[in-house]
């Protein structure tokens, strides 16, 4: 029997865990290196966001910082990502 967990998204993920819940995240991480949070969020292939590298990963020092970023566009830099933004159009 399923428990009720299905309402709808929330338009903004407000933590990792909902980040990877996204379906145009690939994959959310924190880690430490030398003593700094390091957050490294992947986008799916078909997505991209406007950031310091405007590509398909963000990489902040801060949740704050990734949601300050986290606004995906269709991306079609490349086939991989035309293939996958017009399987998405389709509802693929
Ligand atoms: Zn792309």
């Amino acid at each position: 029997m399923k428990t009720k967990t299905t309402k709808p998204q929330s338009r903004r993920p407000r933590t990792l865990d909902q980040l990877r819940d996204d379906p145009r995240v690939s994959y959310a991480d924190m880690e430490m290196d030398e003593g700094v949070r390091q957050y490294w969020v992947g986008l799916k292939n078909g997505w991209y966001v406007r950031g310091d590298t405007a590509n398909h990963t963000i990489h902040e020092e801060s949740l704050r910082a990734v949601f300050a970023q986290f606004y995906p566009e269709p991306c079609e830099c490349s086939e991989p990502c035309r293939v996958a933004i017009a399987a998405a159009a389709k509802g693929a």
